[in-house]
Parts: structure tokens; C-alpha cells; sequence
């Protein structure tokens, strides 16, 4: 059996989806399909929990939502005797909507909880929607058998639980059932059973999670670019499809930012050795690229791709006579992971250490560090700490990097020929990834640099 993920650039329009539902029917043996909401509706629905609680028009907003829905519902792609039975239960969702919405304006209050709530509706439209576009299909509900717990103020996915109540849902599947269409994204508290996410662009992960319990022999990833590339090709004008990448260079391609993949999707499929295709719903003819645990790559070839995380923030921390440089270092990633805040690179420095976190992090980073650090004394006698925003980290991935200890010189030196300063740079932990801290200014110049190298 396969599973197949359908991302909102697949399933934003009439056009998108009919594309959706030829790729699905032609396909033979059992399939999940996993869907996100229509393309663009996420946003929206955020968009219209914050006028509701700015006190602000979010009428105009809700309707947007329901006319995007209504053009698909009413559609040829859905036949016409189901269109009214099943408006009707999207309009039951937009009910939900509009009460969410009415409850935030009136109390001034927008939860972490009610934004679940109101997120959650994006993939329960479309999923109920494509279930009626696509022959043979039945609608799997998600957020009965995605589970997560809480994690340092996050919703996690529990792996065994959730693996186990897929394994039990999906029993009938490739027996009473052919097609089960089944919402990204979205899923439920293990202990409180309210409604939880698994966060933006989670539903490769949704996929991810099902292709590994029920052992599948492919995830398929349908997007709108031909594969996986050798950058941004919103940025690099002249990026590449890869034809082929090992697990370890697409996880680190994608935790050092390339967006085609949500990054903790690998993981699962990875240790089940589940070979990932990065298809295109509007060119389902062109190849891909195909993600395995072989590495293929030809040893000439320098890196694979480069990445960039645009916001981010380095924090120096200046040692002291108690606290020298090596024992500051393993201190600061100490506090920092057992905050839960991911260091994307960390580096010695001549009377200290650079830590770079997502700029989203780096308040609650100097939260923790300040408050680890007081312990230490008088503000005088602790650590000093600087928080630099304004820079990007920019990374080159390929296996081939451990094979050339050279490359990192040659990386820095690019950039500094392009008039680049490099702040500061470290190879990862896997070894094949070297990260450079940039001015954010010169994010764009930096990633082009280095694009010509591969
Ligand atoms: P979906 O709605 O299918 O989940 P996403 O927007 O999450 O789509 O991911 C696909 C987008 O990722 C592409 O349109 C492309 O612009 C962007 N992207 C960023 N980096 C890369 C890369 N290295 N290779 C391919 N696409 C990339
Ligand atoms: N709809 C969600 C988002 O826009 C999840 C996803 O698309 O994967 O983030
Ligand atoms: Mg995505």
C-alpha cells in the first residue's frame, strides 16, 4: 500500500484538484491520502481569529472561507447529488466558524486552545470535501488516532499510541475500503482529548506518521515544484531537481530550512525505511525525486543543496573567571535544550561562545540563560550576554562535505570574495551540513554565492 500527501498548493482549486482526483483513481492497490486544507485557508482562518480579537470586521474573512469552499462543492468535480448533503455539512463547520469567531470578539480572548479549534476547521473542509470528489474514498478522521502531549508549551505527536490507533483504524483498509482520505495536520490532545495541530505545514508529517505504522511501501509527497531542489526556487532562479537524495541529507536539508518538506517527517519513515517520493501534482510525468537510505551522489560533486533560515538570532555568551570557555559552552546547550529551544549552531569564541537560535527563540533563550546564569552571583561575576538579531543562517548540505574536510574553507572564502562577512560558522552534528551566520541583508547574495558551487 502507498500513501500519498497532498499539500494546499494541491488542493487550492477546481483545476488543482481535478489534477488530485485523476493522480488518485489511476493509482492501484490500497492508498491513504492525506490533504491539507485548500491552499491559502490556513492563513485565512488565523487572519480572522485576530480581527475577531483585535475587535476588528471579520465578516468579510468568513466569507472569503465559505466562497472558496462553496466554488469546489458546487463544482462538477463533485457529483450532483451529493453537492447539497455534503454543503450541508460544510456549512455545519462554517457554523462552528462563525461561533468561534462571535466568542473571541465578545470575550476579547484568543487561546492557544480556541486557535486550535479554529485551525483545525481548514483541514476538516477539504478532507470532508475530497473525500466526495474521489471514487471509491472513505473519510478517516485524524484527530482519532493523532495523538500528542505537551512539550516545553508544545503539542507533540506521541509515536506509540498514535502508531497504535492507526494500525487499529486502517485495519479495513485494502478490504472494505480502497481509498481513505484522512486530514493533515490536525489532531488531539493524548490526555485531555481537546484539538491540537502538529504545526504549520505539519501534514507531510500527518503522512509521515501513517506511511510508518502501517508500513507502506512509498510516502508520496504531491507539491507544486518537480522535486526536491538544489535551492529555494523562489530565490535561486536556477535551481535543480535532485534526483535523488539519502534520508540524512533531506533531514538536515530540511531542518536547516528548505520548505518542501516539514522537517520532523523524515524521521518516522526513515527508521522504516519508507523511500519518500517529492512528486508534482502539475506535472505528474517528471520523475521527482526519491529520498532512500542509499547515498548516490557522485563523489565529485561538492554538497547537494543549500538552505537558508532567514530570521535568526546569535547569542554571545562572554565567560568568566569561574566560567571558563569549554565548561560555558556544554552549560549553554545544557540550559538550552532542556528549555526545548534548538540551537542550530553553536561555536567557541575567543573569550566565549555563539549559540544561533530562530529568532522566535531567542527571547525565551535569554530567558533561560539569565536565569540559569544568576545562580552564578552579582550581575558582574556572570556570564554577559548579547542577543545579535538581523542575521540569517545559510547551510550547505551534502554527505560529500565529510569527504572534503576542505569544504568549509572553501565556503567561507566564497562568501567573503562576495563581500559577505561570515559572523560565525560550524559544521553540524551529523558532519556533512556546514552553517554560516550572514547579516540578514545579504541572505539572498549568500545563497546565490554558494548555489554556483554545486
Ligand atoms: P505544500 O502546500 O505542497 O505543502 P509547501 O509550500 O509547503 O507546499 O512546499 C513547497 C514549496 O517549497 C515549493 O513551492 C517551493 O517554493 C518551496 N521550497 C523551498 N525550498 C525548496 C527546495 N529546496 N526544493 C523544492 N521546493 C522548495
Ligand atoms: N494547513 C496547514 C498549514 O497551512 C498544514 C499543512 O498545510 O501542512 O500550515
Ligand atoms: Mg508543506
Amino acid at each position: 500500500m502507498r500513501v500519498m500527501k497532498f499539500g494546499g498548493t494541491s488542493v487550492g482549486t477546481v483545476p488543482s484538484l481535478r489534477n488530485v482526483k485523476h493522480i488518485v483513481e489511476n493509482t492501484s492497490g490500497p492508498v491513504v491520502v492525506v490533504v491539507s486544507a485548500l491552499g491559502g485557508v490556513t492563513d485565512l482562518l488565523i487572519k480572522g481569529a485576530r480581527l475577531a480579537l483585535d475587535g476588528m470586521e471579520w465578516d468579510k474573512t468568513l466569507r472569503t472561507v465559505e466562497g472558496r469552499h462553496r466554488d469546489i462543492v458546487f463544482s462538477p468535480l463533485v457529483a450532483a447529488d451529493l453537492q447539497d448533503a455534503t454543503w450541508k455539512e460544510v456549512s455545519d463547520l462554517l457554523a462552528l466558524l462563525r461561533n468561534y469567531y462571535t466568542g473571541i470578539s465578545l470575550l476579547n480572548d484568543l487561546s492557544e486552545r480556541t486557535l486550535c479549534n479554529v485551525v483545525s476547521l481548514g483541514e476538516r473542509m477539504s478532507s470532508l470535501i475530497i473525500s466526495r470528489i474521489i471514487d471509491d474514498a472513505a473519510l478517516y478522521q485524524s484527530m482519532d488516532f493523532i495523538k500528542t502531549e505537551r512539550w516545553f508549551g508544545k503539542n507533540i505527536a506521541v509515536t506509540d499510541l498514535t502508531d497504535s490507533l492507526i494500525c487499529r483504524r486502517f485495519s479495513d483498509l485494502g478490504t472494505s475500503c480502497r481509498v481513505a482520505i484522512a486530514p493533515g495536520f490536525i489532531s488531539t490532545d493524548r490526555d485531555t482529548g481537546d484539538i491540537t495541530n502538529l504545526g504549520r505545514g505539519g501534514s507531510d508529517y500527518t503522512a509521515a506518521l501513517i506511511a510508518a505504522a502501517l508500513e507502506a511501501d512509498v510516502l508520496d509527497i504531491w507539491t507544486d515544484v518537480d522535486g526536491f531542489m538544489t535551492a529555494d526556487p523562489r530565490i535561486i532562479k536556477e535551481a535543480k531537481v535532485i534526483a535523488h537524495l539519502s534520508f540524512l541529507e533531506s533531514m538536515d536539508l530540511c531542518n536547516f530550512g528548505a520548505k518542501v518538506i516539514y522537517p520532523p517527517t523524515i524521521y518516522p519513515v526513515f527508521h522504516k525505511n519508507i523511500p519518500i517520493r517529492i512528486l508534482n501534482t502539475f506535472n505528474p510525468e517528471a520523475p521527482g525525486t526519491i529520498i532512500t537510505d542509499e547515498h548516490k551522489a557522485s563523489s565529485l560533486q561538492l554538497f547537494r543543496g543549500v538552505t537558508s533560515i532567514p530570521e535568526v538570532s546569535v547569542i554571545d555568551v562572554g565567560e568568566t573567571e569561574s566560567l571558563r570557555a569549554p565548561e560555558l559552552h556544554t552549560r549553554v546547550l545544557n540550559v538550552l535544550s532542556k528549555h526545548g529551544i534548538e540551537v542550530l549552531l553553536s561555536a567557541s569564541a575567543l573569550k566565549g561562545m555563539k549559540a544561533a537560535v530562530r529568532r522566535s527563540d531567542a527571547a525565551a533563550a535569554m530567558r533561560a540563560l539569565r536565569e540559569d546564569f544568576a545562580g552564578e552571583g552579582s550581575e558582574a561575576t556572570s556570564p554577559s550576554l548579547d542577543e545579535h538579531a538581523d542575521v540569517s543562517a545559510i547551510s550547505a548540505v551534502g554527505e560529500n562535505i565529510k569527504l572534503h574536510p576542505d569544504t568549509s574553507c572553501r565556503l567561507s572564502d566564497t562568501l567573503q570574495d562576495a563581500g559577505i562577512d561570515v559572523i560565525t560558522s560550524a559544521t553540524g552534528a551529523s558532519g556533512f551540513t556546514f552553517t554560516m551566520i550572514v547579516p540578514q541583508a545579504l541572505h539572498k547574495e549568500a545563497l546565490t554565492a554558494l548555489h554556483r558551487l554545486i
